[in-house]
């Protein structure tokens, strides 16, 4: 397979450098070749949006819908093949990029339902021969960049809001994902989104994402990535006064206290770290135990982690694969010598020798006799590394959780509801859950973060539809 752009409907192969996709499970294994764009195609993709607007903010909200539904539909037919596509290019287990094309076909029915929904609200007026009221009205060109690690269900859960308001977008993936991109939206035009309505440029982040953020006439920028990226986007779209939102790093904690159900909640916190090779970032990445149940929290985690098995993306029997490309192999790697050489090991599970040598396979592991200001207590490691700590009580345990420049998502392991109660009104996070592992948020609820882990607004539920267009307030006085 080769990566092509999707632009006014048409579809185009660049010339630029051709670059081969090495199967991460195996990286003998070519599974396709992308296409870079230069900067020619971004501005196309502009004129194409841009020509495509009118019309599609014209239609009724109910027209709008039926696109989307449609491509759910269309997504739905070919979800085996688009999972297998995603699992082979970036390394996510078969069974949960299963559970993510679902999470797509589920947003775009979501937002589909949005067509119908209200979308304002009437205001009294002091005059009674005043009509007033609210409407939502859309931006215009929205530009979305996206990430490599969920590379069905994050496009789908910016693209989808930002359709259905009326918005036309143009999309530029993640070079990683650009395989699955291109299949994504040749599933899109056979549900026959009209055309200009949905652009894609595949590319460079730096060249086309930069020519995307810095010459196209946008209203908005949809962003997530890494914190270093995202303050690049945040700079250049508040030196042009548009709106942004960048949804960036975590180092999530879970935090356990001395009365949580070990047995249950030891699974549900490696299920956290460990999924996806701890590729989420919403993947938990501290876990800070009370001193009173350590001892037995560690050997009970050493006896769980024996369930984890690192298999090959398409092995059904895979809890995680490999990192997704060479560069997270030696980036997370880095990390992982670190932490053998600076931190006691709590737990590892060993990638069988059958696979080690034909991917880009990291041990999980867990680790602890870090000080709470040590670099693997504090960066964003994005890869299959947990780091554990000891707290004498809730107060310091609460303490542990809230150090960090991120606030993405905590969890709290306990059965005490006052607990329970004093964690969600305290811990510094956008989501906070309790006896429920960090990742596994639900779309129809706000995501995002606090902190630097965000630009402060929400994605997903409702609070995506605030961000993809704007109010305007309407008064008319009927009796002139
Ligand atoms: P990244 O920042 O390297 O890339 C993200 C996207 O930005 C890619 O499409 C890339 O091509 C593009 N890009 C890179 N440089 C650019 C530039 N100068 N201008 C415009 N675009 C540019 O991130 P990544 O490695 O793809 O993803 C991993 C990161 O994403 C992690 O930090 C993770 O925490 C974060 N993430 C955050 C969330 C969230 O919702 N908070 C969700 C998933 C991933």
């Amino acid at each position: 397979m080769e990566s092509k752009n999707w632009i006014g409907g048409e579809w185009i192969t660049p010339q630029g450098e051709a670059i081969v996709v090495q199967n991460p499970s195996d990286t003998a294994q070519a599974v396709g070749q992308i296409r870079l764009s230069d900067q020619s195609h971004v501005r196309t993709a502009a004129e194409a949006a841009q020509a495509a607007f009118p019309q599609w903010a014209g239609l009724s909200g109910a027209a709008r819908g039926e696109y989307l539904y449609s491509m759910a539909a269309v997504v739905a037919e070919n979800s085996e093949e688009l999972a297998k596509l995603a699992s082979q290019e970036m390394g996510k287990p078969i069974s949960e990029m299963r559970g993510e094309v679902t999470r797509g076909i589920h947003l775009l029915r979501y937002y589909a339902a949005e067509g119908m929904r209200a979308n304002g609200s009437l205001i009294p007026s002091a005059d009674r021969d005043v009509l007033q009221y609210t409407k939502r009205v859309p931006l215009g060109v929205v530009g979305v960049i996206t990430p490599w690690n969920f590379p069905v269900a994050i496009p789908i859960w910016k693209i989808a809001p930002a359709l259905i308001c009326g918005n036309t977008v143009i999309w530029k993936p993640s070079e990683i994902g650009s395989l699955t991109a291109t299949r994504l939206s040749e599933l899109f035009a056979a549900a026959k989104l009209p055309p200009g309505v949905l652009n894609v440029v595949i590319g460079k982040g730096r060249e086309i994402g930069s020519t995307l953020l810095e010459e196209v006439d946008l209203q908005a920028v949809s962003f997530t990535g890494s914190t270093a990226t995202g303050r690049v986007v945040a700079e250049s779209c508040a030196r042009r006064n548009i709106k942004y939102q960048t949804e960036m790093g975590g180092k999530n904690a879970a935090v356990v206290l001395r009365d949580a159900d070990l047995k249950r909640s030891i699974p549900i916190i490696l299920s956290g770290a460990f999924r996806s090779a701890g590729q989420k970032c919403t993947a938990t990445s501290r876990i800070i135990v009370e001193r009173a149940i350590y001892p037995t929290f560690v050997e009970l985690l050493q006896e769980a982690i024996t369930s984890v098995k690192v298999g090959s993306a398409l092995d059904p029997d895979a809890y995680l694969g490999p990192v997704a490309s060479a560069d997270q192999y030696e980036k997370v790697g880095g990390f992982a010598a670190t932490a053998r050489r600076e931190a006691e090991l709590v737990a590892e599970c060993v990638t069988p020798e059958t696979i080690k040598e034909r991917g880009y396979y990291i041990n999980p592991l867990v680790v602890t006799g870090l000080t709470p200001d040590h670099s693997l207590v504090q960066e964003e490691v994005f890869g299959p590394l947990a780091v554990v700590l000891p707290a004498d009580d809730f107060a310091e345990a609460i303490e542990l959780c809230n150090r960090s420049v991120y606030g993405l998502s905590a969890s709290l392991f306990t059965q005490d509801l006052s607990r329970a109660f004093q964690f969600l009104e305290q811990a510094e996070a956008g989501m906070v859950r309790v006896n429920q592992e960090t990742a596994g948020v639900e779309y129809q609820a706000p995501f995002g973060g606090m902190k630097q882990s965000s630009s402060h607004s929400r994605e997903q539920g409702q609070a995506a539809l605030d961000f993809y267009s704007e109010i305007k307030t309407c008064a008319i006085k009927h009796s002139f």
